[in-house]
């Protein structure tokens, strides 16, 4: 295979770039900040030098351009998604998680077909119509078929007027034949994350299970790829070591993908390190990521990758979140738990959770308050439903043409949740919210969204274009 044979990640080419952006001249950064406002992307190099400002007044430069390109592209729209987790049984031993094999302190536990169906449903009476689905690394007896019932099952769950229409997954890497099967499966996005590029860093976090192979993982979605799956997600799981490195190895990653696929990911993540039930790692991170230079981290990724989706989930507070929306956020987990059986059992439980949350508040409060602030929540699974996804969705949304189905589908698929599942002051906030969303739109995007709000009112769901 292909990706087996090519490294994908050049550390001294990262120490070379990293080492020659220095302390840089304002002049280079404004450059390059005039180049990234073009919303074509800015090179590794470029990039490099952005994550070394240290300036206030350059710095604030940087986030008011990841602001505008953010603004431009993607407008008012923010997609919600809830995780579900569907076991804990793990054979790995990465030392920041609280699922590792040989930690006494978690519970463990594989939720049977039914359970999942009663979490598929209690996540579907709350509004949500994207579901992420997480397992550790390690299945109950049926083996990886196992994933791939809870899949079905999960797009099987009707509920009043609801139903899942989108199922990600963020399970640990597959051979070409599972991917094939996950493929057929019909997932949306499958995710994975490197956690750290770094190889040594790498071998020191993951000392035990199938993990412990740094090349088995990045190769993982070149295999997806390869297999059919062409909207992939990545990520690093940032404390694990310096941020500025594993931006850089992110971007060759992200090269690699662009240049053998001709198409990059959908999405990035960018969890940060949080504390977990018997990790000392987890409370303690080796490079612990700021505020600050979190907020530097999604900016520099908007301005890099401008098409690419940020995932921000509810590790972060909920003032965090706020914040970086506006600086390149365009996907959000809401009302999230990360123990399996959470939903149906609800309360602190640590002992089956896999690190602690940020962000406690339910999907409508979150909800109400992201509307509250001008964002329009879209539970749109249009694309992927239309066959919209890698390169094609690339191509439409390089020269901005995207928008003219993600408006209307955020629109509608927003109208479907205030009217079936919004509480009554969600439903306030959110119509006025709806009214200045149709107010920024051109006469002739505005006509067409009104047309769906229009079936949506009178009882049609699942509208889009
Ligand atoms: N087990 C699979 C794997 O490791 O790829 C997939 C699911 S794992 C539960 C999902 C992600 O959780 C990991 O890739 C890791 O980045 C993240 N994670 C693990 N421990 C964490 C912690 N203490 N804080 C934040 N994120 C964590
Ligand atoms: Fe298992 Fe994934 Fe946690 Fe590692 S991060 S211990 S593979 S669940």
């Amino acid at each position: 295979m292909y990706a087996e044979t090519v490294p994908i990640i050049d550390p001294e080419r990262i120490e070379t770039i990293l080492g020659n952006a220095g302390e840089p001249a304002p002049a280079r950064v404004r450059e390059i900040l005039a180049k990234a406002g073009e919303m074509r992307g800015i090179s590794c190099e470029d990039a490099a030098v952005l994550s070394a400002v240290r300036d206030p007044e350059l710095s604030s430069e940087l986030f008011e351009t990841a602001r505008r390109v953010k603004e431009k592209i993607y407008g008012k729209r923010l997609v919600i998604f809830a995780p579900l987790y569907i076991s804990n049984l793990c054979g790995n031993e990465c030392l920041y998680c609280a699922f590792r094999a040989s930690n006494p302190e978690v519970v463990r536990r594989a939720l049977t077909q039914e359970e999942i169906a009663r979490e598929t449903e209690i996540l579907v009476d709350q509004g949500h119509k994207r579901i992420l689905l997480v397992a550790g690394e390690s299945y109950p007896r049926e083996g990886f078929d196992y994933v791939l019932k809870s899949i079905a099952t999960v797009y099987g769950v009707k509920s009043g007027r609801g139903n899942v229409r989108r199922v990600n997954v963020n399970i640990a890497p597959l051979t070409s034949e599972e991917f094939s099967r996950l493929k057929k499966a019909g997932i949306g996005t499958y995710q994975l994350f490197q956690e750290t590029y770094h190889p040594e860093t790498y071998r020191r976090m993951h000392v035990g299970g199938k993990k412990r192979d740094y090349g088995w993982r990045i190769t993982a979605v070149d295999r997806a790829m390869e297999a059919g799956i062409d909207d992939v997600g990545i990520g690093v799981l940032f404390g694990l070591n310096s941020w500025r490195w594993e931006v850089q190895a992110l971007l060759q990653h992200i090269r690699h993908l662009e240049e053998r696929y001709g198409v990059g990911p959908h999405t990035i993540s960018v969890p940060r390190l949080e504390p977990a039930t018997g990790s000392d790692i987890a409370s303690h991170p080796p490079y612990p990521v700021d505020d600050d230079d979190f907020r530097r981290i999604v900016a520099i990724l908007r301005l890099t990758v401008p098409y690419t989706g940020i995932i921000m989930s509810t590790r972060e507070t909920p003032k965090m979140r706020r914040e970086t929306f506006a600086l390149g956020v365009s996907q959000i987990s809401a009302g999230s738990r990360t123990d399996p059986g959470g939903y149906a059992e609800t309360g602190e439980r640590e002992e089956v959770a896999q690190f602690s949350l940020g962000d406690h508040r339910p999907l409508d409060e979150v909800i109400r308050d992201v509307a509250g602030m001008g964002y329009v929540p879209s539970f749109c699974t249009g694309c992927y439903r239309l066959g919209r996804t890698g390169k094609d969705f690339m191509d439409l949304a390089r020269p901005g043409d995207i928008r003219m189905h993600c408006d209307p589908n955020a629109a509608s698929t927003f109208l479907e949740y205030l009217e079936d599942y919004a509480g009554p002051e969600t439903r306030k906030v959110g119509l006025e919210c709806m009214k200045g969303f149709l107010g920024g739109m051109s006469p002739a995007a505005r006509e067409r969204t009104e047309a769906m709000l229009r079936k949506v009112e009178a009882g049609e769901r699942d509208v889009y274009c």
